[in-house]
């Protein structure tokens, strides 16, 4: 070998060791092929807690370009349920994106009790990595609870990883893991400072220089700096209860829930940048950094597909303390669908109108505040989760002469104490059973079963078939407990979700963009369809655990 041959040979192995990222490099350019022609831009939008019927109940108050957009030109599923119980934020996104439910892909819930670890956890935290962007620890983040890989990882490994996926939220999880294990990036929003976009070490060491000069704005300042009124004449918004009402809650220092609310004011006393969370300027905000993306990043622009994920978050935090039923929810829709419209009217515009697919759906919906449907009469309550530790306790205290077998209750699961429990010489199955046929007595319990029936029965309709599509094996409770309709965990305004019901299962599903026909179904859709029905347009493999349909009457060929 000569010498200079042998130098050229030293110095490619010096840069491949010393490189920093990518120790296997996969990126690999080629010509992309052309078996049919994919958009150059896919873009899936959830909206955190939309309930189907926020579609028609302010539907005569959209603009054209919006929401009613998609329902005249795009591809309307009128009937798309989540089939799986616990019907929470990160198990929704994640469904959406893996084609399965938590069976198969981990996510149980936001929170959940680890039994390994013996704590809770949150789905995303990650102490691996630091936050990129900020001084706090909100960017410890990666998805590695997620054990599927999404559309969005498998549109990247068809394409050698080329193409760019970026996820937008300002909620952590909402951003991670839509955009996947392999995501070139995913922002979301860090309000405990000047209000950044952030992002993970898990992802890059450094925010690009549009996300800096993005952030230098100082938009939540100027988001803050008026007050919230009603976009139209608050007289004509006669889809909603009044203003003023018991069922809603106010934000700290208001002295009613009603408008206008004092922005200003308000952010002394509500953490600052945080509040924009809970107005519907954090939804305005998160379209500015999504469009910011597109021409920061150049999406759409070359050979490669990109994929945008965005979730608007601020629906969810103004539906929790306001309720279904508020005129901030019916405001806060209103100019969602002015800030979706100059969206696509921008995507038409600097992608190009046959550039691009988008869907949009939801997390989860919400139920009607409890409070307010008891006043109508109609079956509803609260269950008091700290009572009913107590009951548990004093059954197994009847039955098994100890008060102490239950290791921790969350999100209507109860986890048993193993150790105690083989150290007592019990056996598990009959506690768990014992459980069951006594828990069934407590107020606001509508069934329960152990997760030993779960594994041992196909169901195949119905409330424990839902509970089984979000029962998985390793990481859930050894007994599942339902409540009744529209009994919550919560104090008596606002509202929440998470339930099996139709108020939390119903989303809106739409397809729209290139590829996609014009129309509607009334066909019942589970949301998992949403994935495989995006790898078939696409011709890419199904994420790795699918076990969501293609959704055929929405593509175009
Ligand atoms: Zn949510
Ligand atoms: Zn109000
Ligand atoms: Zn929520």
């Amino acid at each position: 070998m000569k010498k200079e041959h042998l130098f050229i040979l030293l110095f490619i192995l010096f840069t491949a060791c010393t490189a920093q990222t990518n120790v296997v490099s996969p990126k690999e350019n080629r010509t992309p092929k052309s078996l049919n022609t994919p958009p150059k831009l896919v873009i899936g939008i959830v909206i955190d807690q939309m309930r189907y019927d926020y579609l028609t109940r302010f539907y005569n108050k959209y603009t054209d370009n919006g929401f009613k957009r998609l329902v005249n030109e795009g591809f309307n599923c009128e009937n798309a349920h989540f089939n799986y119980i616990p019907t929470y934020t990160a198990v929704g996104h994640t469904s959406i994106y893996t084609g399965t439910t938590p069976m198969h892909h981990g996510i149980i819930g936001n929170w959940w009790y680890d039994k390994f670890l013996k704590k809770s956890i949150y789905c995303v935290d990650d102490t691996n990595y630091k936050t990129v962007g900020s001084s706090s620890d909100k960017g410890n983040r990666s998805s590695f609870r997620m054990l599927a890989t999404t559309i969005t990882d498998e549109l990247h490994l068809h394409q050698n990883m080329n193409g760019k996926v970026i996820g937008i939220a300002i909620k952590d999880r909402s951003s991670i893991l839509p955009a996947g294990h392999t995501a070139n990036a995913a922002y979301w929003y860090d309000g405990s400072e000047e209000g950044k976009w952030i992002t993970s070490s898990f992802y890059m060491n450094e925010l690009p220089g549009w996300v800096k000069q993005f952030n230098n704005l100082r938009k939540p300042d100027e988001y803050l700096s008026k007050p919230w009124n009603t976009l139209y004449d608050i007289n004509l918004y006669t889809e909603s209860i009044v203003d003023d009402n018991i069922y809603e809650g106010k934000f700290k220092g208001e002295e009613a829930p009603v408008f206008p609310h004092d922005l200003p004011k308000l952010k002394l006393e509500n953490e600052g940048n945080e509040l924009l969370k809970a107005t519907p300027f954090g939804n305005s905000f998160t379209t500015d950094f999504a469009k910011a993306a597109i021409i920061g990043e150049g999406l759409g622009k070359d050979d490669f597909i990109d994929f945008l994920a965005i979730s608007f978050s601020s629906t969810d935090y103004i539906g929790h303390q306001f309720g279904v039923d508020a005129k901030e929810i019916e405001d806060t829709y209103l100019r969602l669908d002015k800030d979706l419209a100059s969206f696509f009217i921008f995507l038409d515009d600097k992608v190009g109108k046959d550039n691009y697919t988008l869907f949009l759906t939801a997390d989860h919906a919400a139920v009607q505040v409890p409070s307010y449907l008891e006043d109508l009469k109609i079956p509803s309550g609260y269950f008091d989760a700290k009572r009913f530790k107590t009951f548990i306790n004093s059954i197994t205290l009847n039955h098994f002469r100890s008060d102490s077998l239950v290791e921790n209750i969350s999100n209507f699961q109860i986890f048993l104490n193993k150790e105690k429990i083989t150290a007592l010489n019990l056996d598990i199955h009959k506690v768990a059973q014992t459980i069951v046929d006594e828990a069934i007595n407590f107020d606001g319990v509508y069934k329960t079963v152990t997760a030993k029936t779960l594994q041992n029965t196909n169901f195949t309709n119905g409330v424990l078939q839902l509970l089984q599509n979000g029962y998985n094996q390793k990481f859930s409770g050894d007994v599942l407990v339902v409540p009744n309709t529209s009994t919550i965990i919560r104090e008596r305004t606002g509202t929440t979700h998470g339930s099996g019901y139709n108020y939390d299962t119903h989303v809106p599903l739409f397809f729209y963009g290139k590829g996609i026909k014009k129309g509607k179904s009334q066909r019942y859709i589970p949301i998992i369809d949403i994935a495989p029905t995006l790898s078939n347009l696409l011709q890419i493999s199904f994420p790795n655990t699918n076990t969501g349909k293609i959704i055929e009457e929405v593509m175009e060929r």
